[in-house]
């Protein structure tokens, strides 16, 4: 498992390539990793492979975000379930994504006899907002793709302000339990009957951290919506700058387009996945792109590893993150 901060978020770029993968590139897969819970988007073929290299734990995935029903996104689903299912895993799946999805991973079940003893709740939807666990909530919504395809933004809940000990200890509320519970954002009740809330010994809450992930897409409206404010926005790289035409034809989005995109909703960094297996460099998919300080915009590869701190400044870890075995490759 990554060594993190507990606060840190870690985005790990498990696949980045698209229709068919290369040795540089394999299928789309990003997995986000947050105070011990993994959540994932995306499983293309191989990403079983791809999940263990930094050494990511199976028991940890607690939901998988599907995007649409194409090859390149949802050929690894069902590996990713044998594997769990191998390492006898027990803790409950939730797998959220469109129509169709449910009868896709029970065909597959089903033609290979095969059977999973852990829970698996497959949640189709057309776009909704909903909590997944106590600490974050997803938000999707339809893309303009060649089918139905769903765009994510995965929402931390709002986190407590800095708690002042000063203020604590003037207003005589005893140091432990009480301290605690104002920190957790309860009031708490004193032994000489006076209530105190939170906000008397805290700061303001801040906004949760948000990741947006679009993929297959045009730019369009929701892709906006979701990307507003966000930390970091993973949008598809597909093609270069300059290939607009194409990228219209198929669905896509070219580097400039998701650059535009960005620029027009303020992102701070902009992650290009998806990047077809010509393009090595931002250089070779934003020529001609008069690129400035902000939005940051990055080709992603394979494996590579985004912390989103505390504070909110996504940046890349230097070192791939990655295991031996993988080094060796
Ligand atoms: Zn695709
Ligand atoms: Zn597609």
């Amino acid at each position: 498992m990554l060594n993190l901060n507990e606060k840190d978020i870690a985005v790990v770029m498990l696949g980045t390539g698209c229709a068919a993968p290369t040795l540089k590139r394999r299928l789309p897969s990003t997995a986000i990793v947050h105070q011990g819970s993994i959540f994932m988007f995306d499983a293309g073929e191989g990403t079983q492979i791809q999940f263990r290299k930094p050494r990511l734990r199976f028991s940890r995935l607690e939901t998988l975000f599907i995007s649409h029903l194409h090859g390149d996104h949802v050929t690894g689903i069902i590996g990713m379930l044998m594997s769990m299912e191998l390492q006898s895993r027990v803790e409950p799946l939730l797998i959220i994504g469109p129509p169709g999805l449910g009868e896709f991973i029970e065909s597959n079940r089903k033609m290979l006899n095969t059977f999973f003893s852990f829970p698996i709740t497959i949640h189709e939807t057309t776009g909704e907002k909903m909590k997944i666990n106590n600490e974050h909530s997803v938000e999707c919504l339809p893309l303009d793709h060649r089918i139905f395809c769903l765009g994510y933004r995965l929402i931390e809940q709002d986190r407590p302000g800095t708690f002042y000990p000063e203020r604590a200890r003037a207003l005589e509320i005893p140091e432990g339990q009480f301290w605690g519970r104002l920190q957790s954002g309860h009031e708490i009740e004193l032994a000489d009957g006076r209530k105190i809330i939170p906000d008397q010994v805290m700061a303001p809450s801040l906004p949760g951290r948000t990741i947006t992930y679009c993929t297959d897409t045009r730019p369009c409206e929701n892709a906006l919506i979701l990307a507003q404010n966000t930390d970091l926005l993973i949008y598809e790289g597909t093609f270069a700058a300059g290939e607009e035409e194409k990228a219209r034809l198929r669905g896509h989005s070219t580097a400039g387009e998701a650059y535009r995109l960005g620029q027009q909703i303020g992102a701070r960094h902009v992650l290009l996945t998806h990047v077809s297996a010509r393009y090595n460099s931002i250089a070779d998919i934003l020529e001609q792109v008069e690129v400035s300080a902000t939005p940051q915009i990055a080709i992603a590869r394979d494996l590579d590893t985004w912390i989103i701190p505390w504070s909110g400044q996504a940046y890349r870890l230097n070192e791939r993150t990655t295991s031996p075995a993988h080094q060796a490759e």
